[in-house]
């Protein structure tokens, strides 16, 4: 986030005017939005959209404002790539809250995000109630995160990672020989390891458990590591050696602390687990902190507090009207005052302690909005990307009631957005498209909402204005469920003893306002009970250390895969790619192997891989870019000097398959690639099943790291589809609509009700009306979020929920089914 007080735009004039954008996808054109107003950008996905938005708008905004700051840093910045834009008048500085760009770090929390910790730790260095004769404590001894604050024994993290005896010496019936201690390295390694112990004197042939207690912690546990002399294997003539005795837990930690091998340090990892630290109870404070309370509450235990109730914990505060009171009042009614913009966003269950990466998008979107809403800043362009994605029609409100007080403050809102409903309450509208990527790029509209109404070419205009429903996209007959998975007793976060029944298959959507308790029923709990029933590892190692809190389960036997589709990155670095990550790349690379030139020049198919040291761009090793060493902007690249982007040498770029190389092949998009590639039946394959879900804009070699969470997660379901037979599988989706325009929902769905034709079973977590008016049953939960929340409310078919009396979602979907 970069705010910024450069040049100011003519006031007298109240256009931003963009001449000749053409980043991307777009065709050179032309707009003029006003400022000091909420302007939507609306299109189908790979329309340019953000193109525009972020790619134009925000950069260029950016770019000036570096410039202006940092004159020195100018020659870096020409090395980037500029927006390709002809000239951008009365672009006031720029803020952007975007929901997906940066890993949260875990030592970030709501506190941190909202600045309201500072607020607090002052109130408990200034007016917090002191044990008797203790010093007053600076504000940052409230602060895990200082040298200062931090626990000496857990540096402030609150826990600490250890090794289990029990994950390291999972069978104590076998001997050291037969691999009692499974943490330790195998092979060569592990047979000097047991050298060395028979030579320490204790025996390698004794089952682990009839070893002295003594022995079996100080192999598993000391630091100590004597050197032995380990006598040469009868009948060798080598001379033997010292080798230097590692405890199972020394060696674990070395490999965690400086294995550079990925594999190495995952494997390490599950000898471990992480335990909250007995010092501090996992605050990550020092006792002292910990000794100071604000109405009888340690900041540790006022950190958990859901913001409901920490409002009631401070409004008395702030309502004191002692003198000697006077500080804690002040801070408590600005504490008051900000949380009470926090609990209109519907984010009251919310906690300052709970850390930033448990957050969903959304959430940390709206925490970051309200925050802006209290900065007083005025004069900025706020760029938003879908401030609506993962609300509930009724968080939706609020938020549009925080986005207007940030425009009466004065500033210009720029929102890229698909949920009509904002839509609607934008003053402009800029409509892209009509298609996507090659197809789309072009301004179709710009000017008040109700104009665009006549634009016919406008994918947005049939949905704005009611002329088309996805339900008519559809038109499947409702189905009946063919048997039920009974859970009973599910308890997790705020779901507390909880029973329900999820239909076999067909298609369920599971609603409820946020912090209801939706992800955590389908993408915890239902997903773990299925994953143990099928034996399957989780996807993500802390979930194994999760315990099952299901008190009974029937009905699991019906299915014989899981599969959750979610919306987290295919790939974490640029080297995983569409065609990588659909395994159609293989297939590429085989047709390369197999031309004449390849085979006279003696190229196998490695040759082809960007991955490979033989065939690949050395300056870049095969990635297209390089790092560009900027200080203030982390993680900045530029194209690789050597290769322009293309990623290979030029020998390999030399054979050519029907007259293009195989960088031609990743630049080209799925749809071109289609009709290259029509021959090559598997490749062919990933490319239908890519365009079916309206992916077909993207191009073969897009970087993972470049993918939205919604092209990522319609890649997945891609790629499923690929595989697709009759099959008892489970399907969980989070949110799958969310960043998704009306059109490509309709596309999604269509894929989604296919899965469900041949046997399967879909349930997604899900906040559009449209879409839960056309699933087969609903679940909602609620009726409010946290405490309040956690519940089955009502379930049955949309019709039967819609007419809930005591559902939240009742009301608003009875409206969309009319
Ligand atoms: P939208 O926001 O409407 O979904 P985008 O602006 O993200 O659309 O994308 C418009 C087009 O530009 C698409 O064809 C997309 O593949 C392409 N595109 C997006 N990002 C990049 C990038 N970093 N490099 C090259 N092409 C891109
Ligand atoms: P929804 O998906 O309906 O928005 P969630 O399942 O995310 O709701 O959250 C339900 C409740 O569980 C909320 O009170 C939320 O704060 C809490 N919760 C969710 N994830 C975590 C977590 N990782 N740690 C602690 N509490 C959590
Ligand atoms: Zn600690
Ligand atoms: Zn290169």
């Amino acid at each position: 986030m970069t705010t910024a007080p450069a040049a100011l735009p003519d006031p007298t004039d109240p256009f931003v005017r963009v001449r000749g954008a053409s980043e991307h996808n777009l065709k050179n054109v032309d707009v003029d939005v006003p400022r000091d107003a909420m302007v939507a950008f609306t299109g189908i996905s790979g329309s340019g959209k953000s193109s525009l938005a972020f790619g134009t708008l925000y950069a260029e905004a950016q770019r000036r404002y570096f410039e202006s700051v940092a004159p020195y840093a100018r020659r870096l910045l020409q090395q980037l790539d500029a927006p390709h834009v002809q000239e951008i008048s009365g672009l006031p500085p720029p803020v952007a809250l975007q929901q997906r760009r940066g890993a949260p770090s875990s030592r970030s929390s709501v506190g941190t995000i909202t600045t309201l910790s500072n607020l607090l730790r002052m109130l408990f260095s200034r007016a917090g109630d002191y044990p008797a004769g203790a010093d007053h404590l600076a504000a940052e001894t409230f602060s895990p995160n200082t040298a200062a604050g931090a626990c000496p024994r857990c540096h402030g993290l609150g826990v600490g990672h250890d090794v289990a005896e029990e994950l390291m010496v999972p069978d104590t019936s076998l001997s050291i020989r037969e691999g009692a201690i499974a943490a330790w390295p195998g092979a060569w390694q592990g047979a000097n390891l047991r050298s060395i112990v028979t030579g320490l004197g204790i025996d390698v042939d004794t089952p682990w458990r009839k070893l002295k207690k003594k022995d079996r912690d100080w192999l598993l546990f000391t630091d100590e590591q004597p050197s032995v002399l380990v006598e040469p294997e009868p009948g060798r003539i080598d001379h033997g050696y010292y080798g230097k005795f590692w405890s199972a837990r020394k060696h674990v930690m070395n490999v965690l602390a400086n294995s550079t091998s990925e594999r190495m340090r995952e494997r390490a990892m599950r000898f471990t687990r992480s335990q909250t630290c007995p010092e501090c109870d996992g605050s990550g404070l020092r006792p002292e902190a910990l000794a100071v309370t604000v109405d009888g509450l340690s900041i540790a235990a006022v950190n958990a507090l859901p913001f409901t109730e920490l409002a009631e914990v401070l409004r008395p505060l702030a309502a004191e009207t002692d003198e000697t009171r006077e500080v804690a009042a002040r801070i408590s009614a600005d504490l008051v005052a900000r949380i009470e913009v926090l609990l209109d966003l519907g984010l009251g269950y919310l906690s300052l302690g709970r850390s930033s990466t448990t957050l969903s998008p959304g959430e940390a979107q709206r925490l970051r909005i309200a925050t802006q809403l209290r900065s007083g800043l005025f004069g900025v362009v706020y760029v938003l990307d879908e401030p609506s994605a993962g609300l509930h029609p009724a968080d939706a409100e609020p938020l549009l009631d925080v986005l207007d007080r940030l425009k009466a403050a004065g500033n210009s809102l720029f929102v890229v957005e698909h949920d009509l409903d904002v839509v609607r309450r934008a003053d402009w509208v800029v409509d892209i498209g009509p298609g996507a990527g090659e197809g789309g790029g072009r301004i179709l509209y710009s000017g008040p909402v109700a104009g665009l109404e006549d634009v016919a070419e406008s994918a947005t205009t049939r949905y704005l204005f009611g002329r088309e429903r996805l339900s008519d996209a559809l038109d499947h007959e409702r189905r009946t469920p063919n048997g039920w998975l009974h859970l009973r007793g599910a308890s997790r976060h705020n779901l507390r003893d909880v029973a329900v029944d999820i239909p076999l298959c067909v298609l369920t959507a599971v609603t409820g306002v946020s912090g209801s308790g939706k992800s955590t029923l389908v993408t915890q709990v239902l997903a773990e009970v299925v994953r143990r029933h099928l034996g399957q590892s989780p996807d993500d190692p802390d979930d194994a250390q999760l315990e099952l809190e299901v008190a009974d389960a029937a009905g699991l036997e019906s299915f014989d895969r899981l599969v959750r589709v979610d919306q987290r990155p295919i790939g974490r670095t640029p080297r995983s790619n569409l065609a990588t990550y659909t395994g159609m790349f293989d297939a590429v690379r085989k047709v390369f192997a197999a031309t004449d030139e390849a085979k006279a020049r003696g190229y196998g198919v490695g040759r082809f891989s960007f991955n490979v040291a033989e065939g690949r761009c050395e300056t870049c090793q095969g990635e297209g870019f390089v790092a560009v060493e900027l200080l203030f902007l982390p993680g900045s690249y530029a194209a690789c000097p050597t290769c322009h982007g293309a990623r290979y040498n030029p020998e390999t770029l030399e054979v050519t398959y029907r007259d293009r190389s195989i960088a031609d092949v990743l630049a080209m998009t799925v749809d071109e690639a289609a009709g290259f590639l029509d021959d090559v039946p598997s490749a062919a394959r990933s490319l239908q099943t890519l365009q079916d879900v309206g992916l077909g804009y993207l191009r073969l070699g897009q970087p993972a790291t470049e993918l939205s969470g919604g092209e990522a997660q319609r890649i997945k379901l891609a790629t499923e589809l690929q595989r697709a037979r009759r099959g008892h599988a489970l399907y969980l989706l989070d949110e799958p609509t969310a960043g998704l325009h009306p059109a490509d929902i309709a596309l999604l769905l269509r894929q989604l009700h296919r899965l469900v034709d041949a046997g399967n079973t879909v349930v997604l977590v899900e906040h559009d009306l449209d879409t839960i008016a056309t699933a087969d049953w609903v679940i909602d939960l609620g009726p409010g979020g946290g405490d309040a929340g956690g519940q089955v409310v009502a379930t049955g078919t949309p019709d039967e929920v819609a007419a809930s009396t005591t559902s939240v979602t009742a009301p608003y979907l009875a409206r969309h089914l009319r």
